[in-house]
């Protein structure tokens, strides 16, 4: 009935409504590819007046500059003030809206749409199913509902959010209905070779040398998580600054990181700004990083987590060993 629900609210607005659609603070291929590709959608349908945004820096990163879609992104100074409907993609908490998260809370109608498990139920309609492999995968089917077929341009939006959520299609959620959204996403005419170079393997020189120094400086520690071992390395502003690199090169080190075959538990801490740290959490297995990260004021997924921390990294690696136990699986 959420469905239905969510149906409606959009059923139930005007071609010249405002629609605004949110995402979460530093946008991954999932937030942006879910939010982006709804918003065509809804132009497809007739809305003219549709508007995307994220907390934060208005910049998009690399990958995602050519994505479909982006004329929709405004600067959060830029969302509307007052819309008729806000949208949210691929957040699990208010704290990932920064300043943002009144507007969910102030429009007359929300709608949610999220994957994450520790979701914590804010919004009026929630279509929030931690099963989904991506949040594209609800987009998708709001989309369906609402008699919006795909095209190219929307599918490759979904597409990027998939792929980027999935790990390329290599994660255990990856099941067949993954498959067989993928097939009907490819059948519009995409090119998934070139998507996957253009967003997983194209980078400034800079940002490999800068991954060569943090990889370099990872310590792993066998014993942690009683024998699972545990693999930690860190980055920091100056090294950034350094390699004339932007944050999000360092969003593709964690799986380097978690490849280490000695280690369950795999951590990458970043700095935020002076003193602040966030946090990526991964496991293969032994340990629920979700519940740890929740305990730290964050969240995530079961095997993929983070959180913001205050400190130096090896305090913050240190009270993350400390707490592996309490959250074996
Ligand atoms: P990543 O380590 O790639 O930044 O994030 C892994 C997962 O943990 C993502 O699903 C992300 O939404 C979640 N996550 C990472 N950092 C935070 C955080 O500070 N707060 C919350 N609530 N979730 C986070
Ligand atoms: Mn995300
Ligand atoms: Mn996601």
């Amino acid at each position: 009935e959420q469905w239905e629900a969510a149906v409606a609210a959009v059923r139930g607005l005007g071609g010249d409504a405002e629609i605004q659609l949110f995402c979460h603070v530093s946008p991954d291929g999932d937030a942006l590819g879910s939010m982006l590709g709804f918003g065509l959608g809804l132009r497809r349908l007739g809305f003219t007046r549709v508007r995307a945004a994220f907390p934060g820096e208005f910049s998009v990163p690399g990958p995602y500059t050519e994505l479909p879609g982006l004329d929709l992104l405004v600067p959060e100074a830029d969302a509307y003030p007052a819309p008729a409907l806000v949208v949210v993609f691929d957040v699990a908490s208010e704290s990932r809206l920064v300043g943002l998260a009144e507007r969910v809370t102030a429009a007359p109608v929300s709608v949610v749409l999220d994957h994450h498990a520790s979701n914590t139920g804010f919004g009026g309609i929630r279509l929030v199913d931690p099963h989904a492999a991506a949040t594209s995968v609800l987009a998708e089917q709001l989309l369906s509902r609402l008699g919006v077929p795909l095209d190219a341009e929307i599918a490759e939006c979904f597409y990027v959010a998939l792929a980027t959520d999935t790990g390329s299609f290599k994660f255990d959620m990856t099941t067949v209905a993954v498959h067989e959204l993928a097939a009907r996403l490819i059948a519009t005419g995409l090119r998934p070779g070139d998507i996957s170079r253009r967003i997983f393997d194209t980078r400034p020189f800079g940002a490999m040398k800068l991954a060569g120094e943090v990889l370099g400086r990872a310590v792993l520690d066998r014993d942690a998580a009683g024998g699972c071992g545990m693999v930690w390395t860190y980055a920091t502003l100056a090294d950034l600054a350094r390699h004339g690199q932007p944050p999000y090169v360092l969003d593709t080190l964690i799986g380097p990181v978690r490849s280490v075959a000695e280690a369950d538990v795999s951590v990458l801490v970043k700095q935020v700004a002076e003193g602040e740290w966030a946090v990526s959490l991964r496991s293969k297995g032994a340990i629920d990083v979700s519940g740890l990260a929740i305990s730290q004021g964050g969240g995530g997924h079961r095997l993929a987590a983070g959180f913001t921390g205050y400190g130096a990294p090896a305090e913050l690696v240190a009270t993350v060993r400390r707490l592996l136990d309490d959250y074996r699986i």
